[in-house]
């Protein structure tokens, strides 16, 4: 699209005078991306049909419904999201689980691929990754489509099945949504939005009468309030054709009531909220600025665009100053960022955000701190250089975004038609918002952005407590200082009768290198044609592994690994491993501090990152290939110029001090440490970090542990993967690999510090919690047979065998669970193999022992029968997902690092390894599991 002459003129007295952006109606409408056919039935319906070959052969099916939670009634709390359950229990032509089933024959899994989701204003279903290999299977997902819309049958016997599912889902529902639900009536004191928390009322879920649901069923699902949403491999005519055939004759009553929109009424004075929990590990507190969201009818202009744009300039100039402010050693908080959203739940009314994490105990000086930057911002605006950065910044991700156009995935166009049907949200296309972007970004002068952007956070943030609301969320633990509406309230008019100066932008003024390191040289290339790679050796000993891949047009993935990290340490840096973890957020690197490289690095896509585990460590990067060296650059520095940052390390250690503090009382900390500690028969590398550690850590200690395992660049490989210019790479890798500092001698390895339990071993314990549940754990493993990716396989389809038995057990004829997990793997920890096979299931207190017994007697039978369908629906999922995978450079960096670790190729032959697999094949793996006689069992139950 062409802009107007006049367009640019327009433009600037638009921002200028911001506040009325929205209202203007000169500027012309954003066009609709071509590719998506659009269309209507007569009853209303809507759908959106795009062809897309990004993954190759795969379709994603979804349907939109423009309900949720909000509809129901007040007997009919918690029905939305107990109808999206009984999608998938029986419909006109797929009676019970036949869904699950069905799509279960394509290799489409139930959970991730086949899933659904209420909130409180629409409820979304999908099919995704469905081969596109027979027509007949993508007509039965429109048939899937057309049942959900109106074929559900909600049987009497199914729903009473489900209600104990649901009650268990409340049950284990984590502490977030705890939190949510006690926050709500105080965000929207007069409003419905306040008393429609999706999981509903346990005392409606558990007695509704069966009417209650089929009639919000027949009231809201209806064609007018539904979009069918088809991407990918299709034949777009053909399934227009299908669609309009298949849907016509659903009829709708005229007199049936709309779907209205709840406001969201304005408060006079400001609402403040201390929302407690004992479960929370991370204090935070949110101030919402609400003011009116813009109209649907208006995001289809392009002053929607230009509004999109002055936002995310403001959030992420006021962020930058956030982050800066918190790396200061008496900042109140430890990190804080701000954005204009929904008013959390509210699709009528939106906020000015702001997300804050304060230091222990300092909840008052945190909140004043933040809103005193949004006072300074106020006030004096920004500055030249913070927007040039903040600009640069938008069109280079904006840019990379342009340059993958041709590999944009099923779900990222799938999920822009849906926010178009139930937003209005524009449906774009990149090049048209790349040329829009390109002509407006560069003609808007500073000083009228900076007024606009003054104006517009004038106008979120007015003079008075009117639409202000703070909820500050807080742990309550034992002894803690839990803070109160009016000290909030106080720390509010404390920042607006703050005296506040001008920001000054303090930037390093350096090139990231100043001096290039003298070059070294490719001395050796050997080429291996198996797995598509090149194989250098460099004068100072470091290898490269070089895979040049088009599966992305601007996508570069750097791994440099060597063999060692923390297994070289002994017990007297337990707490130093630890924090070894966290090492990339309190190093200098090439001098500059992180807020000085993050400043430095504006406008560039790129990152590299210090990695340490068990066994390896080096340096994983990532970048687009106009800043290739740059990535080469960071990693040389790596190499070769870390420093220590004080400030940066003290502000890691009080925030983890804070973290431990309150793990005391977060279960699945305690839970996963249990785990950890009985499967790794208490080996004290496995264990979790305790606060009496923290006086065990040394800043010195670290830096040495850092400086030492990147001392010597021979003991590397640099594994290169992506879309690069293979001599620019070549000259990169001269300059800044092979100049590396390095010693001649023996290569660094690894030691064996794993360790594992024998026999049977159980282990139960009770603990407090605030909704009861239990949960437990079997894992049966064997630690003698060799690592191999046929084993790999085997565990992984045992795995899925149980899953799906188990569900079936324990879920659906029971009622007992809401989530079943199991899966297998086998892995190479050093030269110590592991295989295993884990089920983890939180349950209903009174059926632990039940389950327990249902867990162990199904991997008996799978030792002597499974059946063969399942085993081939799960074959079918495998290899869906491998053939997916290998045209992804991540799973590359997977396959040259076994190779270049272990010597192992596990990419050739995969599929012949899958498709032998049979149910003997299967129950012969479980049969050596389950003999090798080693299992551990984890029971944690309620205490009284
Ligand atoms: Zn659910």
């Amino acid at each position: 699209m062409k802009i107007k002459k006049n367009f640019a003129v327009l433009l600037l007295m638009l921002v200028a005078f911001s506040a009325n952006v929205m209202t203007a109606q000169q500027m012309p409408p954003i066009p609709m991306d071509e590719a998506v056919r659009v269309g209507k039935l007569d009853n209303g319906l809507t759908y959106y049909i795009r062809h897309n070959d990004y993954p190759e052969h795969l379709v994603n099916f979804y349907i939109a419904q423009r309900v949720g939670s909000m509809q129901e009634e007040d007997n009919q709390r918690g029905l939305a999201h107990f109808l999206e359950h009984m999608a998938f229990n029986g419909s006109e032509h797929f009676k019970g689980n036949g869904i699950i089933d069905y799509v279960r024959t394509l290799g489409v899994a139930f959970g991730a691929d086949l899933n659904a989701g209420t909130s409180f204003n629409y409820t979304v279903y999908h099919v995704n990754n469905v081969p596109s290999t027979r027509q007949s299977a993508l007509d039965s997902c429109l048939l899937i489509l057309k049942d959900w819309s109106h074929g559900l049958l909600l049987e009497d016997e199914e729903i009473d099945k489900e209600r104990g599912v649901i009650h268990q889902e409340w049950r284990t529902r984590p502490y977030q949504k705890r939190m949510l639900e006690n926050m709500l009536p105080a965000m929207y004191p007069d409003s419905k939005h306040g008393q429609r928390m999706i999981i509903g009322l346990m005392d409606i879920i558990d007695n509704f009468p069966y009417q209650d649901l089929r009639d919000y069923y027949h009231k809201w699902y209806r064609p007018d309030n539904q979009a069918l949403i088809i991407v990918g491999d299709v034949d777009v005519d053909y399934t227009e054709a299908k669609i309009r055939e298949m849907f016509k004759d659903i009829s709708v009553d005229p007199n049936s009531p709309k779907v209205v929109p709840f406001e969201v009424p304005d408060n006079e004075h400001g609402i403040f909220f201390v929302n407690t929990d004992k479960e929370l590990t991370v204090n935070y507190i949110t101030t919402y600025f609400k003011h009116d969201a813009i109209d649907n009818e208006l995001k289809s202009n392009v002053n929607y665009l230009i509004v999109g744009y002055m936002n995310e300039m403001l959030s992420s100039m006021l962020s930058a100053r956030f982050n800066e402010k918190a790396q200061e050693p008496d900042c109140p908080f430890i990190a804080a960022i701000c954005s204009d959203d929904d008013y959390l739940i509210a699709n009528t009314k939106d906020a000015f955000t702001i997300q804050c994490y304060p230091k222990d105990a300092k909840t008052e000086d945190a909140l004043q701190a933040v809103l005193t930057e949004v006072k300074r911002a106020k006030q004096f605006g920004f500055t030249a250089t913070e927007f040039a950065r903040a600009q640069e910044e938008y069109m280079s991700e904006l840019e990379a975004r342009y340059n993958e156009r041709d590999h944009i995935d099923n779900s990222t166009l799938g999920m822009a038609c849906v926010n178009n049907f139930l937003e209005n949200e524009p449906i774009m296309s990149i090049q048209t918002e790349y040329e829009l972007m390109n002509q407006i970004v560069p003609n808007i002068p500073f000083e009228y952005i900076n007024q606009g952007l003054q104006q517009l956070l004038n106008q979120y943030v007015g003079e008075t407590d009117r639409n202000l609301v703070v909820i500050s969320n807080e742990a309550d633990r034992d002894n803690a200082k839990i803070s109160t509406p009016e000290s909030l309230k106080a720390a509010y008019e404390r920042a607006v009768s703050a005296n506040v100066e001008a920001y000054v932008d303090n930037v390093k003024q350096e090139p990231l290198m100043a001096k290039l390191p003298v070059k070294g040289k490719i001395t050796g290339e050997v080429e291996n044609a198996k797995l598509g790679y090149k194989e250098l050796t460099l004068s100072n000993g470091a290898h490269v592994m070089l895979k040049k891949t088009d599966y992305k047009q601007d996508e570069i993935i750097m791994l440099a690994i060597r063999r060692g990290g923390k297994s070289l340490y002994g017990k007297e840096d337990l707490a130093n491993l630890k924090m070894m973890d966290q090492f990339n957020s309190m190093k200098k690197l090439g001098g500059f501090t992180k807020n000085e490289l993050s400043k430095a690095l504006a406008g560039k896509q790129v990152y590299a990152s210090y990695v340490i585990d068990h066994y390896t460590n080096g340096v994983i990067a990532q970048s687009t290939v106009k800043d290739m060296e740059t990535m080469f650059q960071l990693t040389n520095l790596m190499f070769t110029d870390l420093g220590k940052d004080e400030q940066a390390f003290n502000k890691v250690m009080t925030q983890q001090a804070e973290q431990l503090a309150n793990q005391a009382s977060n279960l699945d900390a305690i839970y996963q440490d249990t785990i950890a500690n009985t499967l790794s028969d208490h080996n004290w590398r496995f264990r979790a970090l305790k606060p009496e550690d923290m006086q065990q850590v040394n800043y010195d200690r670290l830096m040495q542990i850092a400086q030492e395992s990147t001392a010597n660049a021979a003991d590397y490989t640099f594994i290169i993967i992506g879309s690069f210019d293979e001599q620019a790479v070549r000259d990169n890798i001269e300059q800044y690999i092979a100049s590396l500092p390095a010693k001649k001698g023996k290569k660094s390895d690894w030691a064996n510090i794993s360790s594992y339990p024998a026999g049977h071993v159980t282990n139960r314990f009770a603990a407090k919690m605030e909704t009861p549940m239990s949960k437990v754990s079997v894992v049966w493993f064997d630690d003698k047979t060799p690592y191999s990716f046929e084993n790999n396989i085997k565990a992984n389809i045992l795995g899925n065998v149980l899953a799906k038995v188990l569900t079936q057990k324990i879920r659906e004829d029971e009622g007992a669970t809401y989530t079943l997990m199991a899966q297998g793997l086998s892995s190479n920890n050093g030269d110590k193999p592991l295989t295993m096979v884990e089920v983890d299931c939180p349950l209903k207190p009174e059926f632990t022992e039940k389950a327990l017994s249902i867990i162990n007697g199904e991997m008996v039978n799978a030792c002597t029968s499974i059946d063969p369908g399942t085993i081939k629906d799960i074959k079918e999922n495998l290899i869906k997902n491998f053939t997916a995978n290998a045209k992804v450079n991540q799973y590359w960096v997977n396959i040259l690092m076994h190779k270049c670790l272990f010597d192992l190729d596990i990419h050739n032959g995969w599929e012949e390894i899958i498709n032998a697999q049979t149910s003997e094949t299967i129950s012969a793996f479980a049969r050596q599991l389950l003999n090798g006689g080693n299992k551990v069992e984890i029971v944690m139950t309620p205490q009284d």
